[in-house]
């Protein structure tokens, strides 16, 4: 197709209420169109992009045993009262009641869905491990949702759950993903971190996030200038220039305006 043909046209001018560059440049380019804040339409040429960037994703979660599949969005309020998460998160997950005054939860994540599905259909333990993933629309109550395309209300992702017979394989598996996302990030050509972090709502173990450098995020990290040690400011300690609790050569630096791109989590029973 001829890029004279393609909607919507390129444009001068970046919106008014445009802060961050993310919002400016894509906008501008024909990437992007907001609806709300928070609220984007992907149009063909960003719709593209997230095509490619999700098949290079499918690719690596496929290696490590992934099986795709597609879980619904629209919640019943008593799976989310199983795990006491109704009330615990709250702050970021959308309710709503329907003129009966059922009540239903818009997903922010799937652990509660794919249990269901997990403990419907596995009969014993030689059913383990399994992995399934899915693509699809996740919905959070940002208070801020001023950062473009970085910090939406309603957004694509990718999760990934699986299920094991004992910790000890649950943890050769995370590293296994640990390391399908380090070749997801490379094959799309970040610069990035893999960063120690705290599990927020989702488990008070601690977690790894994967974290883009030199990008125009909000978040700060502390990390080694020798080693891979890196820790999220939430769960750090020391201060910068420290030498490294890991390696006891390198210094810590603090780096910031780093972007969040994936996260992964140990949870447990
Ligand atoms: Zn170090």
């Amino acid at each position: 197709m001829r890029q004279s043909q393609l909607f919507p046209k390129t444009r001068k001018e970046s919106p008014k209420d445009a802060e961050s560059i993310n919002h400016k440049l894509l906008v501008r380019a024909g990437f992007i169109d907001q609806l709300m804040a928070g609220s984007w339409t992907l149009l063909p040429l960003g719709f593209r992009v997230v095509g490619k960037i999700n098949n290079i994703i499918r690719e690596e979660m496929n290696a490590v045993g992934g099986q795709e599949m597609l879980m619904p969005l629209l919640h019943p309020k008593d799976l989310w009262n199983e795990t006491g998460r109704w009330d615990k998160a709250g702050d970021i997950m959308y309710k709503l009641k329907d003129e009966r005054g059922k009540e239903y939860a818009l997903s922010f994540t799937h652990e509660e869905v794919v249990m269901d599905l997990l403990r419907k259909n596995i009969k014993s333990y030689a059913d383990l491990p399994l992995s399934v993933y899915h693509f699809s629309t996740k919905f959070r109550n940002e208070p801020r949702a001023r950062s473009g395309i970085l910090r939406g209300r309603e957004f694509m992702m990718k999760d990934l759950y699986s299920a094991h017979v004992s910790e000890s394989d649950m943890m050769d598996y995370y590293e296994k993903v640990k390391g399908a996302y380090v070749k997801i990030f490379k094959r799309l050509g970040f610069n990035f971190k893999v960063v120690e972090a705290s599990g927020g709502v989702f488990t008070d173990k601690h977690t790894h996030e994967f974290q883009v450098v030199d990008a125009n995020g909000e978040d700060t990290v502390f990390a080694c200038n020798a080693c891979d040690f890196a820790q999220n400011k939430e769960i750090f300690t020391g201060n910068m220039g420290d030498t490294c609790p890991d390696c006891k050569k390198g210094k810590i630096a603090k780096l910031e305006g780093l972007v969040e791109v994936g996260n992964i989590f140990p949870l447990g029973t």
